[in-house]
């Protein structure tokens, strides 16, 4: 520990030493560090994330303690608690990687515009995307608007610069008397839900943290980035990366995963590399979009469908937000995601197309729903993802290519695998049957002891007649 006025490094969606700008920036100023958190209501994520965030904390504490230090954990509003912390502890430097998101922009510009005015040094860093949103633009300079220009706009910049090491020796400060009487302990976070207890499935599922997100990569690496084409669109085959929540909370970076991955290239296909870092490419559009439209979780991108006859039906939704649709691939994939915090993409797709589409509920309904249910929710990719399904944003999947529940599950579930691991009720059904159960003969589904209604959800809509409902809302809009 040391007398010298220590640096702070704000930590907010980086959870990790190694690739950490702001962390290598402020151990290499030679200032011992004060390494920090603010809970801060304002930007606090969903219920599902926000047990996350619990994970993530406590997984760079126990990081930082095994170097010597602590993660000191606030609350309240950043802007009263980071001015206040550097009047306290004396410091005359801060460093944080930079946000995106439009609370997170106009925060850190205030507080920056404060502690500069205070004589601090405040240093911010890229670190959560490959490009910084405003770096990715048409000639004219404006944002694109079409995915595939964009990617290739993107990987014209050529490759992000190479990962930073963990920075080989880090020195910590004490927190002064002054303001230790403010740090949380775990127990006072509050983040983790309590009464009830759902998160259960959470913890079976997931392991918050830098060192997990590096084996998850490296797995991913090995096993399946060679098939990551042909099979990443079946569900129960689980061979996608699932790094999304280590995305999120930035225990790893995308510039991390697009250098392995890289390294990697000779033993996949082109093909495959390819797709895969395509996705990335997907969630770097994201970005860029929110960062061009600060409402666009709430406002339709296509001003057209401001006039959509949406439906207001509360029991067709809680149908759908408990798995309970009738629809097994529907039900399947909101169970999923009920019970671990995060769903296959595909999956997510055909849930998403079903409420919008064959319940005709409003898309906002649904990002509400993911936003509050998914451990990867981020305001960017969601809202993105949300408006291509719906047909509402840029480059979107047009309204009227309504997704067939029954032909996406046969097509990408053919044995019924994943249907039967989250739908257990109907797990006795033959493969030909598992896929709309309502349709089976009566010897079949009295063999397998189900009864549509009964022992199961009986569909809430009739696909034909819910794809005509939802086409004939669409002409109303005459697009
Ligand atoms: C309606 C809907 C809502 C979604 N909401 C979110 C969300 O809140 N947060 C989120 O991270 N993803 C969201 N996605 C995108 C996608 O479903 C997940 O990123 C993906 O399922 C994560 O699994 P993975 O890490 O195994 O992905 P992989 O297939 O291994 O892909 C690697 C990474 O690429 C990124 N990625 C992949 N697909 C997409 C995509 N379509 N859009 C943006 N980034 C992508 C993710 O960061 C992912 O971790 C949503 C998709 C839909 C259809």
């Amino acid at each position: 520990m040391s007398a010298k006025p220590p640096a702070l490094v704000w930590f907010r969606e980086d959870f990790r030493l190694a690739d950490n700008a702001a962390l290598t920036d402020a151990a290499q100023s030679g200032a011992p560090l004060l390494c920090l958190v603010i809970l801060d209501d304002a930007s606090l994520p969903g219920a599902a994330a926000r047990w996350w965030l619990d994970g993530a904390i406590r997984a760079l504490d126990t990081q930082l303690q095994s170097r010597g230090g602590r993660l000191h954990v606030f609350r309240g509003p950043s802007r009263e608690v980071l001015p206040r912390i550097v009047r306290q502890t004396g410091a005359r430097s801060v460093f944080w990687n930079r946000r995106y998101d439009p609370n997170g922009r106009e925060t850190d510009a205030a507080i920056k515009t404060e502690l500069k005015e205070a004589g601090i040094t405040v240093r911010s860093h890229a670190g959560a995307l490959l490009h910084e949103p405003w770096t990715v633009r048409t000639r004219s300079g404006t944002p694109f608007q079409v995915f595939t220009a964009f990617w290739r706009s993107a990987r014209d910049l050529g490759d992000p610069r190479p990962p930073l090491p963990e920075p080989p020796a880090l020195t910590f400060a004490d927190l002064p008397p002054a303001c230790a009487h403010a740090g949380l302990t775990p127990d006072d976070y509050a983040l983790r839900p309590a009464k009830p207890d759902w998160a259960q499935g959470l913890r079976d599922e997931w392991e918050p943290g830098e060192e997990t997100a590096h084996d998850l990569l490296g797995t991913f690496l090995t096993e399946n980035l060679a098939t990551y084409a042909a099979s990443r669109d079946f569900p129960a085959r689980n061979t996608s990366s699932r790094l999304s929540p280590f995305l999120r909370f930035g225990h790893i970076t995308p510039g991390q995963i697009w250098h392995a991955t890289a390294e990697k290239a000779g033993t996949a296909s082109q093909t495959d590399t390819a797709k895969f870092l395509a996705e990335l490419g997907w969630r770097e559009f994201a970005w860029s979009l929110l960062f061009t439209h600060d409402d666009l979780a709430t406002r339709n991108l296509r001003p057209a469908f401001d006039a959509m006859p949406w439906r207001n039906d509360p029991k067709a939704l809680k149908a759908w937000q408990q798995g309970r649709t009738g629809y097994p691939l529907v039900d399947a994939g909101m169970r999923q995601l009920w019970h671990t915090g995060w769903m296959h993409n595909r999956v997510r797709m055909v849930v998403a197309s079903f409420l919008v589409k064959h319940l005709l509920i409003d898309w906002r309904e649904g990002e509400r729903w993911f936003a509050d249910t998914l451990v990867d929710h981020d305001p960017a990719s969601n809202a993105t993802n949300w408006q291509w399904n719906a047909g509402t944003g840029v480059d979107a999947a047009p309204f009227f290519r309504v997704m067939n529940p029954i032909l996406q599950s046969r097509k990408f579930d053919p044995d019924g695998s994943y249907i039967r691991r989250w739908v257990p009720e109907l797990a006795p059904l033959p493969d030909s049957a598992i896929h709309a159960p309502w349709e089976a003969g009566e010897d079949t589904l009295r063999h397998a002891g189900v009864i549509p209604g009964e022992t199961c959800p009986a569909p809430i809509v009739d696909h034909r007649e819910a794809r005509e409902r939802a086409l004939a809302a669409w002409r109303s809009l005459k697009p």
